[in-house]
């Protein structure tokens, strides 16, 4: 699926469909680091590489709020902890950022002449990755997608957790279910996108649970540590 960004920055998010793993995994799992056949995602990788026509830079993340230059992102030593890439339509020509989820939430961030792919978990949205996503760009942020990702329909959350939210964000982004709590993360990245000057329809949200969307989407939540991700792909389209 591909989102609309103002030009030169593109974005695709990959759902589960269209790959060659299998089981538990099928079929586009895009994660090295799953206990999946490497080869079957060494291929699915390489679809989306193809598919972008650039080389794809995939940090390995953490559930940080470090965010970095994708040309930058390379220099570094392999296996540097990092949750969202920038892409500059010069310094990471050639470059596509591509972050994996499995409920966390993608939140694309759209300047003058720089995107970053951020992977935003619960653990990030409270921490401040979008903050840290705007600042890292060198434009004031214009546009925002909040890609795939659990829902306030599905996300149940610890107390403490719940508590932190209602904080941080206000007690709307909590929803009390019976005995237990619902966050609504997307509430939340919207709130923290209004705060770096992203406002109203400027945020493009489909609303696409990934929980109540197993047939489309792999979900951490629903299906358990051992699955796939799918995945955001951002870059800019120079030439
Ligand atoms: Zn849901």
């Amino acid at each position: 699926m591909e989102a609309r960004l103002p030009r030169p920055f593109r974005v695709l998010f990959t759902t589960r469909v269209g790959g060659e793993s299998t089981g538990v995994f099928s079929s586009l799992n895009l994660d090295p680091r799953s206990e999946d056949d490497p080869t079957a995602v060494a291929r699915n990788r390489a679809r989306v590489a193809a598919l972008v026509g650039r080389r794809v830079i995939s940090p390995v993340q953490v559930h940080g709020l470090r965010v970095v230059g994708a040309a930058e992102y390379v220099q570094e030593p392999p296996g540097s902890p990092c949750d969202g890439l920038t892409i500059h339509a010069d310094i990471d020509e050639g470059l596509a950022a591509l972050l994996l989820f499995a409920d966390c939430v993608p939140v694309v961030l759209c300047g003058e002449v720089d995107m970053a792919v951020i992977h935003a978990g619960w653990r990030g949205v409270l921490g401040g990755i979008v903050q840290q996503g705007g600042r890292a760009l060198m434009g004031a942020p214009g546009t925002a997608v909040i890609g795939p990702s659990i829902g306030p329909c599905c996300f149940t959350a610890a107390d403490e957790v719940a508590s932190g939210f209602a904080a941080r964000f206000g007690p709307e982004v909590v929803v009390r279910a019976g005995a237990s709590c619902r966050v609504d993360l997307w509430a939340s990245v919207t709130k923290a996108l209004a705060e770096i000057g992203i406002h109203g329809e400027q945020v493009v949200n489909p609303r696409l649970c990934t929980a109540c969307n197993r047939d489309f989407f792999y979900s951490y939540r629903e299906e358990g540590p051992v699955t796939g991700r799918q995945g955001c792909v951002g870059w800019a389209e120079t030439r």
